[in-house]
């Protein structure tokens, strides 16, 4: 198969391949005439998006590309506008009269029990949700999130659609690299607390087959409860909101209905499950979570089943075997390819300096330490008027150096002040509130943060960063603990998944500094342990070509 001159030849709109782009196209179609699964590793920089159209064309077949987010998804509106994006039901709003007075969600409307409605059609008569769905299934190149893929190519069919349009030849993974968590949050079992309590589930310590056990006796009672909400919420038509009968219920008679059928739908998904093995429990105050270990229990039958083929790709995949054992990929029906970064080299190199080795027992002197190493390289020639980022792999850690640059700034004798800032807990609007003030910015700055390795993309801003801390998943979640205990037949798979988890984060969080060609940014590892993860683990060329040791002051 022949890959044309340009893009515009496969009517994409470009006139010209980025560097490599054409053989990483060609290397992609060689790989699929013998293998099903071909994982990915391509920078940032090489056109991911791109190449993966041209791979759609070139075989003549219709794709799903999946992405991690909706954020991601209002991305490709942009740089994929020849393709189609489609969300789930929740984030459209349903547009029949009674139900827009409060705010119902297509997820609460009467369609998604199975209703009938006028504006089940594509556009232009068809509501938000079914206009975006015909869309996407009406196009070769349709655009979903993890999320909602994974149910979508499990349903048996789309309204008035013979069969499901979203089973294809071409699966797209973007960001592969959290494909796994992607698929384990969507086949996540949650039970509110409360309503369980109602219903007598099992108590706290109780094992998953615990609560499979409980679903099935239960399932009867649920049903009852549930009838007697949709006696008050549907009318004789079986409608929630009826013009011929002209019925419709209060929000809260709506809302408990709404609650019920949520509450059956989960005793449900656990009466269907197959097996319990490398299934956990998680419980907190609220909820009680019912979620597989490891992604290879649901891989296969939530997602992969649906498609002939899966390109799995991104600029970070982590060691490829790993990914691979995870989304239970058969040895023998995978092979990686690594495209090579033409980003020059001396325009983003990364210095390890093993300053201190960062742990649960690093004290106050090795704060101090960490914070005189950072702040002495913030000091250096060419960067002391830049923006950096530290990235701390905790907010504990944040706020230790945090206290102590800020004073070793106010209390420095020079002729300009450095802002010095800290992310807060509190989820993604921080995260992108500080990610705008390093956008729009124009002040030297130094942010501190554990959530900056992934999701900045902010070209020509970020002149240093520094890896404080190697950063390790969390050991006080108990599902971090049961992957890491984790063997397979004596090999100790866990612990090889947790270190491959960190290394993977650093080489993320080494690609913010440098984001486009003639992009320029250093970065210095300063956790003495990183360099024998580095040894022991997977790297890709990327990475190793521009690691190297610092030469230490005086
Ligand atoms: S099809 Fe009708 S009921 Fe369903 S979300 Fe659209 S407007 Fe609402």
């Amino acid at each position: 198969m022949q890959t044309p001159e340009t893009p515009r030849d496969l009517g994409l709109p470009f006139d010209a391949w980025r560097p490599g782009q054409r053989d990483t196209v060609e290397a992609i179609l060689t790989a699929f005439q013998e293998y099903k699964y071909v994982l990915l590793t391509a920078p940032t920089g090489s056109g991911k998006t791109l190449v993966a159209s041209a791979v759609q064309r070139l075989l003549g077949v219709e794709s799903v590309y999946t992405v991690h987010t909706k954020q991601l998804q209002e991305q490709c509106l942009k740089t994929m506008d020849w393709a189609k994006v489609v969300t789930g039901r929740s984030n459209h709003m349903c547009e029949l009269d009674q139900l827009k007075a409060i705010n119902a969600t297509a997820e609460n409307a009467p369609c998604a029990q199975g209703a009938d409605c006028e504006y089940i059609a594509p556009a232009p008569d068809g509501c938000s949700y079914y206009r975006a769905l015909y869309a996407a299934a009406d196009s070769p190149q349709a655009v979903l999130n993890y999320a909602y893929a994974t149910r979508i190519v499990r349903a048996k069919g789309i309204r008035k659609m013979t069969r499901n349009p979203f089973r294809r030849d071409l699966l797209v993974c973007d960001e592969g690299d959290l494909a796994e968590q992607a698929i384990i949050d969507a086949v996540t079992v949650t039970l509110n607390r409360q309503t369980a309590k109602t219903f007598d589930a099992p108590r706290y310590n109780a094992s998953v087959q615990d609560f499979v056990t409980w679903a099935k006796d239960v399932r009867m009672r649920v049903v009852g409860w549930l009838q007697t909400r949709s006696g008050k919420a549907l009318c004789d038509h079986a409608s929630v909101h009826c013009k011929e009968c002209d019925h419709s219920p209060s929000s809260t008679v709506l809302k408990d209905y709404r609650s019920a059928q949520s509450f059956m739908d989960t005793v449900n998904m656990l009466n269907n499950m197959p097996d319990t093995d490398d299934w956990v429990v998680i419980e907190d105050k609220y909820f009680i979570r019912i979620r597989p270990v490891w992604g290879w229990a649901v891989a296969q039958k939530t997602l992969f089943f649906a498609f002939k083929q899966a390109l799995i790709m991104s600029a970070t995949l982590g060691d490829p075997k790993i990914l691979a054992r995870k989304l239970a990929l058969p040895d023998d029906e995978w092979v990686h390819i690594e495209v090579p970064s033409y980003f020059p080299k001396e325009n983003r190199p990364v210095f390890y300096w093993p300053v201190e080795k960062v742990n649960r027992k690093t004290d106050s002197e090795g704060w101090d330490h960490l914070a005189a190493a950072i702040s002495w390289l913030a000091e250096q020639d060419g960067l002391q008027r830049k923006k950096g980022i530290i990235h701390t792999g905790s907010f504990r850690i944040t706020r230790e150096l945090f206290v102590r640059l800020l004073e070793k700034e106010i209390n420095a004798d020079k002729p300009f002040i450095r802002y010095i800032m800290q992310t807060q807990e509190g989820g993604s609007a921080r995260k992108e509130t500080m990610i705008e003030i390093l956008q729009t910015d124009r002040r030297p700055m130094i942010v501190l943060s554990p959530s900056l390795a992934t999701g900045v993309d902010i070209p020509y801003e970020i002149g240093f960063q520094v890896i404080a801390k190697v950063p390790y998943a969390d050991l006080s979640d108990p599902v971090v603990r049961a992957r890491k205990d984790y063997h397979v037949a004596g090999v100790p798979f866990g612990r090889q998944s947790y270190d491959a988890d960190a290394l993977n984060t650093v080489i993320q969080a080494c690609g913010r500094a440098v984001r486009a060609p003639d992009d320029k940014g250093v970065t210095f590892i300063l956790d003495g342990n990183f360099h024998a993860l580095y040894q022991r683990g997977y790297v890709p060329t990327h990475f190793r070509e521009v690691f190297k040791w610092f030469k230490e002051r005086g």
